[in-house]
């Protein structure tokens, strides 16, 4: 796999800190934990949306598109950074937030869609629907009908062409270890849409680096989410001609830190992110890494990873959603 081969815009600081994370390890008396700094990717916020629309802001502008539509939940960070890689990029874009669930004003207004606002996206609403991609590829069409040149985004930028930016930064993260003499057990990262611990997946196959990437469900069953990453990560490796394979063993996800379901707080997320805060200085999101916080400090809490052992966990972003979860931190 060569990413020189793939149409990219620069839209991301890299490489990104992998730095210990020293008195949080000191806490938990576990591994230790490194940090992948994919929250200062610098665009707008950062976040680990940015990687994959280094490849889909490029791949749209070869296509001749003059508007991205893409799609996310109302506190989307992947919408905050594709409405600001199209004011980068002098793209018009138009975004559908769908509304999962009823919270307050902070929920509907502040953090991420504020910034959507602020950074100019024309911002469509709709209710829970049954398939948001398609529901995405409707509103396209009718832009289409109207003249406009296309391109769509999947919830994420979860397509092959937007994993490739996770593949690099499994490369990334392997030339930082080799620097360092860190030899890494474990990396752990929160799994959504699938494209980042697709790409991680098919980034470690294609450097024949054997270590496992336990994706931390933020809201699919376990099955699902598994059977989900793998397809995206052989699709993905095909499209980028990796010849090593996927193996469907190396395809780890848990779905025991969900709670509720997607967005909605735990008391193990309050305290991840608390944790973090007091005693790194680093801002965990109450979707995503807080999440995968709460997972991984459940792990070392059950003794899954031990002393002396090195665990890298993917810092994926999403702070600008803290200000929408205002409330939920009251009183910590
Ligand atoms: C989107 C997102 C994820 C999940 O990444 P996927 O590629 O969708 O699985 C994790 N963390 C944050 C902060 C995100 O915005």
């Amino acid at each position: 796999m060569d990413l020189t081969e793939f149409p990219r815009v620069h839209l991301a600081q890299l490489p990104t800190p992998l730095e210990p994370l020293k008195s949080l390890s000191r806490e938990l008396d576990g591994p230790d934990i490194y940090v992948k700094r994919d929250d200062c990717t610098g665009l707008a916020g950062g976040g680990n949306k940015t990687r994959k629309l280094e490849f889909l802001v490029a791949d749209a502008i070869r296509q001749g598109a003059d508007t991205l539509v893409t799609v996310g939940a109302t506190q989307s960070n992947h919408v905050r950074q594709s409405i600001a890689a199209a004011a980068k990029t002098g793209l018009r874009i138009e975004v559908l937030l769908e509304q999962r669930m009823l919270r307050d004003d902070d929920y509907a207004a502040n953090g991420n869609v504020m910034l959507d606002h602020l950074m100019g996206g024309i911002v469509h609403h709709c209710g829970m629907v049954e398939d948001l991609n398609v529901a995405g590829e409707e509103l396209a069409s009718t832009l289409r009908v109207a003249g406009r040149q296309v391109y769509f985004i999947p919830a994420g930028g979860s397509s092959v062409v937007g994993t490739l930016g996770y593949s690099g930064c499994a490369t990334e993260i392997l030339a930082q270890a080799d620097d360092m003499g860190l030899q890494i057990d474990t990396i752990v990262v929160a799994s959504g849409s699938q494209g980042t611990q697709a790409g991680l997946l098919v980034g470690l196959a294609n450097s024949n680096a054997a270590i496992p990437v336990h994706g931390i469900s933020v809201g699919r069953t376990r099955d699902e989410l598994e059977s989900k990453v793998f397809a995206l990560a052989r699709d993905t490796a095909e499209f980028a001609r990796v010849t090593a394979p996927i193996n469907r063993e190396t395809v780890i996800c848990d779905d025991s830190v969900v709670g509720e379901g997607y967005g909605q707080p735990t008391d193990a997320m309050i305290e991840a992110v608390t944790l973090c805060a007091r005693l790194e200085g680093l801002l965990l999101d109450p979707v995503y890494t807080g999440k995968a916080m709460s997972g991984l400090i459940a792990k070392i809490r059950a003794g899954l990873y031990k002393k002396g052992q090195s665990v890298v966990f993917v810092h994926t972003g999403g702070q600008p959603a803290l200000h929408a979860y205002r409330t939920t931190f009251d009183g910590q």
